[in-house]
């Protein structure tokens, strides 16, 4: 956190180093961004990312969606619109945050985006199948995705038993936890932890992480078996 004095803001371990969080999924094919933070742009850079299908979102939320701008530069790569994917609030809010891109006449340049609605149906990008998932984050619904045997939840305080249905089966299940301290709509740890075991998974990573939860190194230390906390760069196989 910018101007933050405390221990983890300070920490030379590189796992304490967090962006904002987003995932890469990809198969042989297809290669989709769920969310594009604010550190969007750093992270393709980073992680060397020179081509894109598809963009998807969980939820409008500012940390979600500010780094849309910069797919632009995937456009001028591939000549083409940028797939993105997203149901209907938080295509509205998209609309409304980068207006420039959705005007009829449109400044050389700016990003070019192809809108597409997200049901709660399962679809397919490339041959990637996505199931959704709807978490809820206080009062706003808040998509989670199952691909195959990953499920990515972010944003969640509370899932619903016919949701949790749909993650249960999975190997390797992603779980919001932000601190040790209650929050009002997010898991805090131990919420996470036991949301972890009531879905049965056997392998759970924790992420959108802040630097209330402490350092790395000391809340691994702490987990149940099974239970990790993801970091920046982190890659997984399911
Ligand atoms: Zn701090
Ligand atoms: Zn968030």
């Amino acid at each position: 956190m910018i101007a933050c004095p405390c221990p983890v803001c300070h920490s030379t371990d590189k796992k304490d180093k967090r962006l904002r969080s987003s995932i890469l999924v990809e198969s042989p094919t297809t290669r989709i961004v769920v969310d594009t933070t604010p550190d969007f742009r750093y992270q393709m850079l980073r992680e060397r990312v020179s081509k894109l299908d598809a963009v998807l979102f969980t939820h409008p939320h500012k940390d979600h969606i500010a780094g849309l701008d910069d797919i632009r530069a995937f456009n001028f790569f591939s000549r083409k619109p940028m797939p993105v994917f997203a149901n209907e609030m938080t295509q509205e809010v998209i609309i409304r945050e980068f207006p420039y891109a959705f005007t009829d006449f449109r400044y050389p340049g700016v990003p070019e985006i192809q809108l597409n609605t997200i049901a709660m149906d399962p679809f397919m990008i490339g041959d990637i199948r996505i199931i959704p998932i709807q978490v809820w984050h206080l009062k706003m619904p808040v998509l989670g995705f199952r691909f195959g045997q990953f499920t990515y939840i972010t944003d969640a305080n509370r899932i619903e038993e016919s949701e949790k249905q749909k993650i249960r089966g999975s190997r390797i299940v992603v779980l919001n936890a932000l601190r040790i301290e209650k929050h009002i709509s997010h898991f805090n740890l131990e919420e996470a932890i036991a949301m972890a075991g009531e879905l049965g998974v056997s392998a759970a990573y924790f992420t959108h992480i802040s630097h209330q939860l402490g350092k790395h190194a000391d809340v691994m230390a702490e987990l149940p078996e099974g239970i990790e906390l993801a970091y920046d760069g982190l890659t997984l196989k399911a």
